[in-house]
């Protein structure tokens, strides 16, 4: 099998290197994203490896086809950025990682939470110049606060146990109810009710025709005042001109994301010497309260592990002709 892995990064690298081992796949690496212009590179191979920000609709997914490619190999859970529609048509099977490591994203949430709340960013800077002044640099306590999880799948619920371990009144929105999470004394309410009742927000649930621009101008009228929203999800899920709104009318009081609307432009560079024409991430980055991270939710050792291992895997039963147990379908 010839993979194609696009959107690579030298610690994708490191880490298909590390576990190949054991499979032997030719592959080859690029840094590009996968997009209708760069489709091409697919020449000869037989699976094409993405990640979040690749781009695999309909056009990328014709010329995959013309080139051969029988399997898309999502190394992410997310998959709504391939049109699986047109894969089904073209008969390329779509693999994903369902789940690799939910306590990375959940922990991450956490640390947006605490950093933005104690502020440990400004004072880790403030000490570090001889500033050794509290001002402006108060926190809340988290116990006892009420926390809204929307989506109590995998990482909302790995999410629920640590807020509990706080001492927090968390309660819930999802289409689906977690039985672990009512367990854990978890309260599921209406959509409106948690967006009414929460102190911290925070957005588990996947990003899809029903979920796109959940947190909008109208949503964000019915919070609290001073509500802190975290969206280690997908960027979409928050409408960013609402929400900026929302920050300069001091309705949010805090916002942590490591996922942004037009993330795909920017996120995993490094463009500290362009000028960047997004005005959106500027006017988000001038903020004292918001707290952004590019999309580094996932980046542990032992995601990483597990991102790899389950994408070989994936990959061997499509070479096997075995049941593809991480296949996406419509
Ligand atoms: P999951 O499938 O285990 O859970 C998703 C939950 O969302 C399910 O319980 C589902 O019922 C619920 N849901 C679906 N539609 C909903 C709706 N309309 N309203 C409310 N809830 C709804 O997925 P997961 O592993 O917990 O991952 C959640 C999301 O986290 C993924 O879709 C992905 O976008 C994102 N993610 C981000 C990173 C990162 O690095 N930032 C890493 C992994 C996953």
């Amino acid at each position: 099998m010839r993979i194609a892995v696009f959107s690579t990064k030298s610690y994708d690298q490191e880490y298909f290197e590390k576990y190949n081992k054991e499979y032997n796949y030719s592959f080859s690496y690029y840094e590009t994203a996968l997009n209708p212009d760069t489709a091409k590179l697919s020449t000869d191979c037989d699976v094409v490896c993405v990640f979040v920000n690749d781009i695999v609709d309909e056009n990328t997914i014709k010329i995959l086809s013309k080139n051969g490619i029988k399997l898309i190999a999502l190394r992410c859970a997310g998959y709504n950025n391939v049109d699986l529609d047109a894969a089904a048509k073209e008969n390329i099977k779509v693999v994903r990682v369902p789940a690799y490591s939910p306590e990375a994203v959940a922990e991450h949430a956490l640390a947006l939470i605490l950093t933005l709340n104690r502020k440990t960013h400004k004072a880790y800077n403030r000490v570090r110049e001889g500033n050794f002044s509290l001002k402006n640099l108060i926190g809340f306590n988290l116990s006892n606060k009420t926390i809204g999880v929307i989506g109590t799948g995998k990482i909302g619920e790995t999410f629920c146990k640590i807020l509990n371990g706080f001492g927090c009144k968390i309660i819930a929105y999802d289409i689906a109810e977690n039985e672990n999470v009512t367990a854990l004394g978890v309260e599921y309410m209406s959509l409106e009710k948690v967006f009414e009742q929460a102190d911290v927000l925070s957005l588990h649930c996947p990003l899809n025709k029903h979920t796109k621009h959940l947190v909008n101008k109208a949503s964000i009228e019915t919070m609290k005042d001073g509500v802190m929203i975290i969206n280690t999800s997908r960027g979409a899920l928050i409408k960013t001109e609402d929400a900026i709104e929302g920050l300069k009318n001091k309705k949010i009081g805090y916002l942590g994301i490591d996922v942004y609307e037009q993330e795909e432009n920017l996120f995993f560079e490094d463009l500290s010497e362009i000028i960047i024409e997004d005005d959106m991430i500027l006017r988000l980055l001038s903020f004292p309260n918001v707290l952004i991270t590019s999309h580094q939710a996932y980046f542990t050792k032992e995601a990483m592990d597990q991102i790899t291992i389950t994408t070989l895997e994936n990959i061997t039963a499509f070479d096997q002709n075995k049941a593809l147990k991480n296949e996406v379908k419509q």
